[in-house]
């Protein structure tokens, strides 16, 4: 049986090299703020923080998400513990914090995240959650993850955990939706600088509909069904690869691993979305054949407009680059570089798993 640490372990890097997962290379955020990014996004939701003000300050506005369900996530809300509540604990200010943030907001679930001063002192997070969402009427979803167990990429898995623990599987979409089929959930994919407003008109075009956004520009409900998808897609490097696994175990759900950055890594994709569909025999809607024909059409015409967008751009063909980044982007931008005429000539690289370095020596060659 899987234990809740090899579940978070388990492909996060090359099984031999697991280790890594937890790896930090320095320049890199906290466990907390792991489970902030992944979680924050869902804009009609709170996030309370039980920790100093200064955890609350380190995550607020760091990611340029954005959403078109509101502005609630844009909200600070802490319980800003201090030197007292260290000696005497903050159980009954944490409740108070909750019920408080209820009252004035009216979020569709509050999120209450743990942090090292909270997890250090032994607050029973679940327990007051438990007790405030007697209180409220409204979930109330403790987020185990204080800085101190480790890096960002483990707090991305640990809000994933949570996400499938307490959220995904717990509501049903309308009937109207269930009955036409064919949708994907979205995981990994936050909505930075609206990036998905550009990718889900593609996907459209392509006769592709998304079930639940995971999650970025989601609302807490169609997460609630997420499980109710026919193929999860995942994007941005491995750090919710946990959410798509578990999936497929208990739902049946199978998944596709896709970048949607630049030229060639789009079409990709949505030939690998295809192909997904294909495999899980779960396409409904379009035939196989027509969802293929519709995005070869698509890739066609879109490549043929960015084509007429990139001339402008002609004079960087040649050109040398070194890239310095992480995550998914490491072997993302030099695929999207390339597809420039620019040659990569060395790459440095943080917060990535083995695989995504694996990748990057693919492409370069
Ligand atoms: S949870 Fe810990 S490491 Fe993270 S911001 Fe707060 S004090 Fe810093």
């Amino acid at each position: 049986m899987l234990t809740g640490t090899d579940k978070l372990l388990e492909s996060g890097c090359d099984v031999e090299k697991k280790e890594k997962l937890c790896r930090s290379r320095g320049g890199e955020s906290c466990a907390f703020d792991g489970a902030m990014i992944v979680l924050q996004p869902i804009a009609d939701t709170a996030h309370l923080v039980h920790g100093p003000i200064a955890c609350c300050g380190n995550t607020w506005e760091g990611r340029g998400t954005l959403s078109s369900r509101g502005d609630l996530f844009k909200l600070g809300f802490t319980t800003d513990i201090d030197e007292i509540d260290i000696v005497y604990g903050s159980e009954s200010r944490l409740f108070n914090a909750i019920v408080q943030t209820y009252r004035s907001v009216h979020p569709k679930a509050i999120f209450v995240y743990s942090t090292c001063v909270s997890g250090l002192i032994g607050e029973d997070l679940d327990a007051i959650c438990r007790k405030a969402e007697d209180a409220c009427g409204i979930r109330v979803i403790p987020v185990n993850a204080p800085g101190f167990v480790g890096p960002k990429n483990l707090g991305n898995r640990i809000a994933g955990e949570v996400l499938l623990d307490s959220v995904i599987g717990t509501g049903e979409p309308p009937d109207n939706l269930l009955a036409k089929g064919g949708f994907i959930n979205l995981i990994g994919e936050y909505n930075i600088a609206g990036d998905l407003w550009l990718i889900e008109p593609a996907l459209r075009k392509a006769g592709i509909r998304i079930m639940s956004r995971i999650t970025g520009d989601a609302t807490f409900e169609e997460i609630t069904y997420a499980h109710r998808a026919d193929l999860n897609v995942v994007v941005c490097s491995r750090a919710l690869v946990n959410v798509a696994k578990e999936m497929e175990r208990k739902y049946g759900i199978p998944y596709v691993e896709v970048s949607f950055f630049g030229k060639t890594e789009m079409a990709k994709a949505l030939r690998g979305i295809g192909n997904g569909f294909s495999r899980s025999g779960r396409l409904s809607g379009l035939s196989d054949f027509d969802l293929k024909q519709k995005i070869d059409e698509v890739i066609e015409s879109e490549e043929a407009r960015i084509d007429e967008k990139l001339k402008k751009y002609a004079h960087l063909r040649g050109m040398k680059a070194v890239l310095y980044t992480g995550g998914v982007k490491s072997w993302s931008f030099i695929s999207a570089l390339q597809d420039l005429g620019i040659e990569i000539v060395a790459v440095g690289t943080k917060k990535s798993t083995v695989e995504d370095e694996e990748k990057m020596k693919a492409i370069l060659g």
